[in-house]
């Protein structure tokens, strides 16, 4: 499994890869998981934290419930006994276990969504899961021994967080997109104009590197590169 550290000591280790990525965050005495991927890798899930040996999840950290982030809380908040962080604006859409398809951003993926309609369906479902603690802003997280703190990143959906770690690196989830060779920009998203300007904060934490729910790290002078562009292009 691949791993990064932070200088402040914060492990984060790729618990699943490729198509949805699962991280687990540690310092050693506490454990945070970002993300549950969807329904059908909830063996591989298990299967991958099991190799781990961890007695026990502090906090189950959803960067968004779309079901492929969110289908697998309830397992793992009773199993683990983690208690479960999701921004207030989705707090409801996890409790019901209806994830809403968001708006495509490109020809294609426009296409794809406008015959199902941006409605809730059926398919995306997911077991219900009560969220332990609702956010509204940044959570801190030093008073459980990590330099780090969930930051809303809307855009793609309403209620998108990442977690900043130490300054130095970002979990995203779907605020960018780690898959094309030439952009980070997500092929879903509710709003636009709040998505680049989540780029935008993200840029100011500091962070050189960004770790998204779907493909490969992406590094800040990228992500420098399509803010100031699409900036210029609203203009
Ligand atoms: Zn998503």
């Amino acid at each position: 499994m691949r791993t990064w550290a932070t200088g402040n000591g914060e492990k984060i280790t790729q618990i699943l890869s490729g198509r949805s990525n699962v991280f687990l965050l540690t310092n050693g005495k506490k454990n945070i998981l970002v993300d549950t991927s969807p329904k059908r890798k909830q063996k591989l899930l298990f299967k991958s934290l099991d190799s781990l040996h961890l007695n026990k999840i502090d906090f189950l950290i959803l960067t968004h419930t779309h079901y492929d982030h969110a289908s697998n809380s309830k397992k793992i908040k009773d199993f683990f006994g983690a208690r479960v962080i999701v921004h207030s604006s989705e707090a409801d859409i996890l409790l019901k276990g209806k994830s809403v398809i968001p708006a495509g951003t490109n020809f294609f993926t426009r296409n794809i969504i406008s015959p199902i309609g941006r409605k809730i369906n059926q398919i995306f479902d997911f077991e219900p899961c009560i969220a332990d603690i609702v956010i509204e802003d940044k959570f801190d997280l030093v008073p459980f021994g990590f330099n780090a703190y969930p930051l809303p990143t809307p855009g793609h959906s309403p209620g998108c967080i990442s977690i900043v770690v130490n300054n130095e690196i970002a979990i995203v989830g779907d605020a960018l997109f780690g898959i094309f060779k030439d952009s980070i920009f997500p092929p879903f998203a509710d709003n636009v104009e709040s998505l680049i300007e989540s780029w935008g904060k993200l840029l100011e934490t500091g962070c050189h590197l960004f770790l998204p729910a779907h493909g490969s790290a992406r590094k800040a002078k990228t992500i420098r590169k399509e803010y100031l562009k699409r900036q210029s292009n609203s203009v």
